[in-house]
């Protein structure tokens, strides 16, 4: 079996296997799975195929002595030249003065390092004497702990696949091999680790590459599967029409999205499973507005609903807000921390004996004395400021409730079927018509003070104004600092009038609420704040934004920032401060100020930064891929998606034979052990 331990191997002793468990290789699967993290490809091309500040290979004679200039005990340079195709090429070499000896005129050498197409110069970082051994263009590079060598890893691998040949089983089925011109399991293991040429690792790669989707699209889906087995028996036969004369009543008209994604709630409402949802959208587009008529289909359904926020600000705007939409056609209460005594008993009896028809809160929801009569309908907003315990809890206050989560961040679809594959998602991708466009402008820091004039400016004309300030760590006391210096600096700016307020994550939340409030009675004015402000709070009459250090933010972080503002209906601005030193930092503040879409910048932070940034360290909770890339391989996610579709939706792995070994794979992954069977 290839789950035998590595130390049936001949050759790998105690000592070795020791070694091998740092790079957690402890059976001959592993190792056979424990691919080269790159290549080195030492591919001789035609000088004019050379791209600029690549690494490449060259091979040419030496037309004169090498030089060697010597600088400091270490420190030398040695440069030469050679002859290419009938050009000269100057090769540079740094600190390898023992080269000297080895280079000499009329030598064939092979050189390999960063190309300068400009100087014609190679920086050779390997050379060998002699022409270039064609065989081993391609050098598999294994990341690799303490003393081990990639030879040596090379040689075990090589006898773990003599030992084990006939046991590489194929478990992906023939049709897909066949209509993918995939390489078979056995082929594509050897070639990882020892290709032939370019071709042929491309294909084992891209083998690896779907395997590994198709086996995570697979789990996925089964999740979701068995879960929504689990659920069977919930659906909520709501009234379309009163559903559909509770929208006209509202002051405006959905959006298609919005209209779009309230279609795709109300189906899974009716449907027998339970609804597992995220709906994703910019803030702003109208969110709230999808799930109040949702809570209202659930009403008229007999079923209670609930609405779960992270703050107890947010409760109560969510709360004003759902009133408004509302008026008398439910009864619609607030339960938050704040809320105590006698009132929250009231609230509590009300709503076991059903006369609550919507409870908003925060985290005061899932308190274990709070009971429904009957909660048919459950929405978690800013879902990612939420545990996964948090969540489960509120559901479980009903019986198979229909489950909807809410997030302001945009996620980049490759993103959202993988991270959240288990997951149907709706997006609203369109903003309601009418609204104002923030206009974001990017100063650097020496135009600080023209930045307070301006606010000093609108704060004149009854607006108000963030000033945000980065906070990398929360325990990171520099930072704070940071925003204590610059709301000191601030109060002394501006005139008495002009009330600044100071909000960072020292402060306690109860502290924490109370600046806020006192900002969003336009008590304060300009409120200096580390990113704690990020959460979806509505204070219309703040227009203008402020962001400093704002190159130490991700795109969709600056994102959400500016969101803050343009909410009411005067022009709002953001302003990024920030002197980026790199090309890539430069182009991250061009793209805020011409994109406004929260889609397309999250998918341009997803490539700047990558998926285990994303989401931030905390919570990433994404698969991790051997071989495959979910941003740069998404085409193969996306047909590794629709097929794992398909195979679970026919229940292919029980009902085809070609399957088998497909289904025994999944059967052995420990998160299914006990549900399958
Ligand atoms: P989100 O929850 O996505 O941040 P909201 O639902 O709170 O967005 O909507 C933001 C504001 O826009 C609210 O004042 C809401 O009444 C209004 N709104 C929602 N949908 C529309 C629409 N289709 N047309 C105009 N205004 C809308
Ligand atoms: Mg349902």
């Amino acid at each position: 079996m290839l789950d035998e331990s590595i130390t049936e191997l001949t050759g790998i002793g105690e000592k070795y296997a020791e070694e091998l468990a740092l790079l957690n290789i402890y059976t001959i699967r592993d190792l056979l799975e424990y691919f080269p993290y790159r290549y080195d490809v030492f591919e001789i091309k035609p000088l004019i195929e050379l791209i600029h500040e690549d690494k490449v290979t060259i091979e040419g004679t030496v037309i004169h002595e090498p030089r060697l200039q010597v600088y400091g005990r270490k420190k030398s340079r040695l440069t030469f030249t050679v002859e290419v195709e009938g050009v000269a090429v100057k090769a540079v070499m740094f600190n390898r003065a023992f080269a000297k000896k080895q280079i000499h005129s009329d030598a064939t050498v092979t050189l390999t390092g960063k190309w300068d197409a400009h100087r014609l110069q190679i920086t050779v970082s390997n050379y060998k004497i002699g022409p270039a051994n064609q065989d081993a263009t391609i050098q598999p590079m294994y990341s690799l702990r303490g003393k081990l060598t990639n030879a040596r890893i090379r040689k075990t691998i090589q006898s773990a696949m003599d030992y084990k040949w006939n046991e590489i089983t194929e478990f992906i089925p023939e049709r897909y091999l066949t209509s993918y011109k995939l390489p078979e399991r056995k082929t594509a293991i050897k070639t990882m680790h020892f290709p032939p040429n370019r071709i042929a690792l491309k294909h084992a790669r891209r083998r690896f590459i779907f395997e590994e989707f198709l086996l995570f699209q697979l789990k996925m889906q089964l999740l979701r599967k068995i879960n929504r087995e689990a659920s069977i028996g919930n659906a909520q036969s709501y009234d379309e029409k009163e559903v559909e004369q509770f929208i006209q009543g509202f002051p405006f008209t959905l959006t298609n999205a919005q209209r779009k994604s309230l279609k795709e709630i109300l189906k899974d409402m009716k449907s027998p499973y339970r609804m597992n949802r995220l709906l994703q959208g910019d803030v702003g587009s109208g969110k709230t507005a999808v799930a109040a008529i949702g809570l209202y289909a659930a009403k008229t359904a007999g079923k209670q609903g609930a609405l779960m926020v992270p703050t107890e600000i947010l409760a109560e705007q969510h709360y004003e807000s759902l009133l408004e939409l509302f008026k008398d056609k439910a009864n619609i209460a607030l339960l938050t921390g704040s809320i105590k005594g006698k009132r929250r008993k009231e609230i509590i009896s009300a709503l076991e004996e059903h006369k609550i028809d919507i409870l908003i809160g925060t985290h005061a929801l899932i308190q274990e004395d709070v009971n429904f009569s009957d909660l048919g309908f459950v929405i978690v907003d800013e879902q990612h400021r939420f545990g996964v315990e948090q969540r489960r809890m509120l559901r479980d206050k009903g019986l198979k409730p229909d489950v909807l989560f809410m997030t302001a961040t945009p996620i980049p679809r490759t993103l959202a079927i993988t991270a959240f594959g288990d997951m149907d998602v709706s997006t609203i991708n369109e903003m309601p018509k009418g609204r104002k466009e923030i206009e974001t402008y990017w100063a650097k820091d020496n135009m600080f003070e023209r930045v307070l004039r301006m606010i000093e400016k609108h704060v004149a004309l009854g607006e108000q104004a963030y000033v945000i300030c980065p906070l990398i760590e929360e325990s990171d006391k520099l930072d704070i600092q940071d925003a204590v210096d610059l709301y000191e600096q601030l109060t002394e700016f501006f005139p008495p009038e002009v009330k600044v307020g100071l909000m960072h994550g020292r402060l306690k939340s109860a502290e924490k609420e109370e600046v806020m409030k006192q900002f969003a009675d336009n008590e304060v004015q300009v409120l200096v704040s580390t990113t704690v402000v990020e959460v979806g709070v509505n204070v219309p009459n703040a227009t203008i934004m402020v962001i400093y250090d704002a190159e130490r933010f991700g795109l969709s972080q600056l994102h959400q920032l500016r969101g803050r503002v343009g909410r009411g209906d005067k022009q709002s601005y953001c302003i990024l401060i920030a002197d980026p030193k790199g090309e890539v930092g430069k182009e991250r503040m061009k793209i805020m100020t011409e994109t406004s879409n929260g889609f397309e910048l999250s998918e341009q932070d997803l490539k700047l930064r990558g998926p285990g940034d994303f989401f931030g360290k905390k919570q990433s909770g994404m698969p991790e891929f051997k071989v495959a890339d979910m941003v740069h391989d998404f085409k193969a996610l996306e047909t590794a998606r629709s097929d794992a579709q398909e195979i679970i939706e026919n229940n292919l792995l029980y009902a085809d034979e070609e399957y088998y070994y497909l289904r025994q794979l999944l059967e052995k992954d420990p998160s299914f052990a006990n549900i399958l069977d």
